[in-house]
């Protein structure tokens, strides 16, 4: 944001500086984390299990603050802000997909994801009418009407998907979105955040798996809590 409170264009999405992320107990999951993702970009946040991820998402999604360092998402310090203004931030700019889908048991894929603009001040009919839309992106507008149990896990992903991208946020965050899928689910849906992406959203996937990183344009490498290594494919390798 400039000083008139619009969004500045070109800036990054993200922007970790120096990060660090104590637990009590003294465990130090980050120690000095730089990272930068720009607009339109698709990266995968990849490395086994305790190198750091998870943590690495709470400071990316604004959920958790950094110990020492600088969280910049959307162009806004995190760490200026209080936590009514975090959930606001997150409302507006971010997208979640968890790897339980975490949809609402009883409540129609339509109200899933029209719930994704609760914050947005708009009406029901307008939430469902954009609802509508997204789950049209996802493929899902013949299952506007079915419950998250009627739906396969990969149909439920999906609407995950949808819920998450109806706002048109500038990040969607996905940690592990295959983790609880088949590879066939898996492939469906890993597919259509590529799709999204090329429409122009920016995406950013944590996962331990090598293959859901391996197809990603940009590997970010994570190890006790360092970025390693931070690859891109040649352009067009895709
Ligand atoms: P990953 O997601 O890659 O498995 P995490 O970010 O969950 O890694 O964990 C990194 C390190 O921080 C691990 O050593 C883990 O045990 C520790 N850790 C994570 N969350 C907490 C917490 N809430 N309290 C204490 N230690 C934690």
């Amino acid at each position: 944001m400039n000083s008139l409170g619009v969004d500045v264009q070109g800036a990054n999405i993200v922007e970790l500086s120096g990060v660090t992320k104590e637990y009590a107990g003294g465990v130090a999951a980050l120690r000095g984390v730089d990272l930068m993702i720009a607009p339109g970009e698709l990266a995968a946040i990849v490395g086994p299990s305790g190198s750091g991820k998870s943590t690495m998402l709470h400071m990316i999604g604004t959920l958790d603050r950094p110990t020492q360092g600088s969280v910049q998402v959307a162009g806004h310090e995190v760490a200026g802000l209080t936590d009514r203004e975090l959930s606001a931030l997150r409302a507006r700019h971010i997208g979640f997909v968890f790897q339980q889908f975490h949809l609402a048991a009883g409540v129609s894929a339509l109200d899933n994801v029209a719930d994704g603009l609760l914050y947005s001040g708009s009406g029901l009919k307008e939430r469902r009418e954009r609802a509508r839309a997204a789950l049209d992106r996802v493929g899902l507008g013949e299952r506007t009407t079915h419950r998250p149990h009627q739906l396969s896990g990969g149909e439920q992903q999906r609407v995950a998907v949808a819920r998450a991208v109806v706002g048109e946020p500038d990040l969607l965050l996905a940690d592990e979105p295959t983790g609880n899928l088949d590879s066939a689910a898996g492939a469906e849906v890993l597919a259509l955040l590529d799709e999204l992406n090329r429409a122009g959203t920016t995406v950013a996937i944590i996962t331990h798996d090598l293959e859901v990183a391996a197809r990603a344009p940009r590997r970010v490498r994570v190890r006790d809590g360092l970025v390693v290594a931070d690859e891109r494919a040649e352009v067009g390798s895709r």
